[in-house]
């Protein structure tokens, strides 16, 4: 009786271990995709039109990509630059997952961001954040709501266009480090992910979104 309550409790056990396996498992999979938006408590009071918004590339990001994305945004924004390709930081390293902490770089590109600017990091490496109670979670974008930086991978774009997607990533984070939270519009850029490839069904942002970004000095039809 003993050894079959054992027994039975062993199974328990190991059912309920390979349960959270696979639960973790799911969120796992589900999460690969999200990109992240923390409130900072940074006051955005930056006047309108005055900010430059500077490229920020780390090494092994392709400058084809850089170029690319820049010709498209300087079509929204006016001021837009690329600053020159720099070391990723050792800070940001995170040896158990092989991948950068998007937080530090984020916090190692604040640093660096003059006033009036606001740096986007662009890296073709993984990056991550706390996410969902989830320690070390990957992500496409992080960005700070309002913030001076921001940062975008390549790493986990997948599919046709990767310019096209990459292009709508950095209009999210930009729009995040300019005080604009997730819309719940499905075609607006600034839809949560939430955990799927949201890119194909994103057409522009929504008159909402919009209105905020116009009297920043976008150029939005
Ligand atoms: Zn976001
Ligand atoms: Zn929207």
């Amino acid at each position: 009786m003993l050894q079959n309550k054992c027994t039975l409790k062993k199974t328990h056990s190991i059912i309920s271990w390979l349960s959270n396996i696979l639960l973790a498992g799911i969120l796992l999979s589900i999460g690969i995709l999200l990109t992240g938006c923390k409130d900072s408590p940074l006051k955005d009071n930056r006047p309108a039109r005055e900010i430059t918004f500077a490229l920020h590339p780390f090494e092994t990001m392709s400058q084809h990509d850089v170029s690319d994305v820049y010709s498209a945004l300087i079509k929204i924004y006016p001021s837009v630059k690329i600053n020159e390709s720099i070391k990723l930081p050792n800070g940001a390293w995170y040896a158990p997952r092989s991948r950068y902490r998007a937080d530090s770089l984020i916090k190692y590109l604040s640093n660096k961001t003059p006033a009036s600017h606001i740096t986007i990091g662009l890296t073709s490496k993984d990056i991550s954040t706390a996410k969902a109670g989830f320690a070390d979670w990957g992500v496409i974008g992080l960005g700070y709501c309002p913030g001076k930086a921001c940062v975008v991978s390549t790493y986990r774009l997948a599919g046709k266009d990767i310019a096209s997607q990459l292009y709508k990533l950095c209009l999210h984070e930009w729009g995040h480090t300019l005080g604009l939270p997730h819309c719940a519009v499905s075609t607006c850029f600034m839809r949560d992910a939430e955990g799927k490839n949201p890119f194909n069904e994103e057409t522009g942002f929504c008159n909402n979104c919009k209105a905020k970004l116009v009297v920043k000095g976008w150029h939005l039809n």
